[in-house]
């Protein structure tokens, strides 16, 4: 059982409406409780407490945290099931860029705004209620500039907040093709040219994104990875970042080649260059972080600079296995992302964190059932700058109620779901104290599967 906590008092004089959801056990301070009443207001938990006379909703099975998916390149769930047969070929990574930038070439706002809707519809079903986009897809084909420059950004944004899904747009700085290499045709859209356009863009897309009351659109920045800033142009980046308050994220030695190219051209890891920049910070998040030698851990450790796992992708792309553990004693907060969404399902990644661990050591519980909910809930939130990821007074209402009954979860003990769970038993999903999501059908726009097959279609088309 819990105990009652101290409510929040109102801010304002106006009578707020207060939504009270009922829990048979909701995860509180990352422990499970008893029966709780969890009572919301303005897009706030504003009381938990023992069960009243009276609530709203009585939500079933286990409440979490809403998840966070850090890392997402919504665009590439148009590639799911595409890059893995005999007609596409099995390929490597760098062949499954070559589709990706096939797809990449045809969007236009219209199609990727649509895409961007029918994504974050699945994400929200799935028990995401906050994502960061790592967002590249700028300018018009062949490079040209939309008669507002960012025409993407805000479809992107727009999309999460018909969802209602939280959303940091993490704005990528993309400038060059590789150490001494220009950008290619297929990379023209990606690009501003130099790091001072891109703040410059950047500048003015914060006031443009649509502020949703409760779904908190939050600018970030990006670096691409080290490829595609040129090293005299990174602490630029960087140094903006910082002045703005953002979360800067950036794609770090997923690829051994990446780790070749710079050590050949600089003679310094991928690590090494972001650390000479001034990029690593607590406000930094390395995403994959797959190839690392001991000292980029140690820098990386004591920046206490986010890592972001994205344990589906990485096994799709054939990464590699990143040494999680090690970061993770060495001090780096461990999140999850999703990255090209080949499954979007919280619970698989999070067991794909521990998986991968005991595939690479032969030890089993590095990441107790717990710390897997702490990763792919308050690291991940505070990765993208959300303040949500904790049932707790004060937090952004964004919970979900997990089914503890189904065929999958039946039998599982307290947080033993975390590795038993799918996104399939994801039952009610809340934003900002509001239902978004019963039974993985969005309440306002339905099925999931019904968007994403005709915007996948229509996105291809063109
Ligand atoms: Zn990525």
């Amino acid at each position: 059982m819990t105990s009652p906590v101290a409510s929040l008092a109102p801010v304002s004089s106006a009578p707020l409406q207060v939504t009270t959801y009922r829990c048979a056990s909701a995860a509180v301070d990352g422990e499970l409780t008893g029966p709780v009443d969890i009572a919301c207001a303005d897009g706030l938990i504003v009381s938990i407490g023992p069960p009243g006379d009276s609530c709203d909703e009585v939500l079933p099975g286990v409440v979490l945290p809403g998840f966070a998916d850090a890392h997402s390149h919504l665009f590439h769930r148009g590639l799911r099931g595409r890059t893995h047969g005999d007609s596409h070929g099995v390929g490597s990574f760098w062949t499954w860029r070559e589709t990706m930038y096939s797809l990449a070439d045809r969007l236009t706002p219209e199609t990727f705004g649509a895409l961007a809707v029918a994504v974050y519809t699945e994400m929200v079903c799935a028990g995401f209620t906050a994502v960061g986009e790592f967002h590249y897809l700028h300018h018009a084909q062949g490079g040209g500039r939309y008669a507002d420059p960012n025409a993407m950004g805000i479809a992107a944004g727009q999309a999460a907040l018909d969802v209602g899904i939280g959303l940091t747009l993490l704005d990528v700085a993309y400038f060059a093709g590789g150490f001494g290499v220009a950008l290619d045709a297929s990379q023209q859209r990606f690009t501003d040219g130099s790091a001072d356009a891109w703040a410059e863009r950047v500048a003015s897309l914060g006031p443009a994104l649509p502020d949703g009351r409760f779904a908190g659109i939050r600018a970030g920045a990006a670096i691409h990875s080290v490829r595609a800033v040129p090293v005299r142009e990174l602490p630029e980046v960087a140094r903006f970042a910082q002045a703005a308050g953002m979360p800067l994220h950036v794609h770090l030695s997923e690829q051994r080649a990446e780790n070749e190219a710079a050590l050949a051209a600089t003679g310094r890891t991928p690590t090494q260059l972001l650390d000479d920049a001034g990029a690593l910070s607590d406000r930094t998040a390395a995403v994959h972080a797959t190839h690392l030698t001991p000292g980029d851990i140690n820098l990386l450790g004591a920046a206490r600079s986010s890592i972001v796992i994205c344990p589906t992708t990485e096994a799709d792309l054939a990464d590699g296995l990143p040494e999680a553990g090690a970061l993770h004693a060495a001090g780096a907060p461990l999140t999850l992302g999703g990255d090209q969404h080949v499954i979007t399902d919280p619970f698989a990644q999070a067991r794909g964190l521990e998986y991968g661990e005991r595939l690479a050591t032969g030890v089993r519980g590095t990441f107790s059932p717990a710390v897997l909910l702490e990763v792919a809930t308050a690291a991940s939130h505070r990765a993208i700058g959300s303040a949500a990821g904790r049932i707790e007074v004060g937090a952004p209402a964004d919970f979900i109620a997990v089914d503890t009954g189904s065929a999958r979860t039946a039998g599982s003990d307290g947080l033993g779901m975390m590795l038993t769970a799918s996104a399939a038993d994801v039952a009610v999903v809340v934003v900002g104290g509001v239902v978004q999501a019963r039974g993985g059908v969005h309440v306002r726009l339905g099925d999931p599967g019904a968007l994403l097959v005709k915007a996948i279609e229509e996105a291809w088309s063109r």
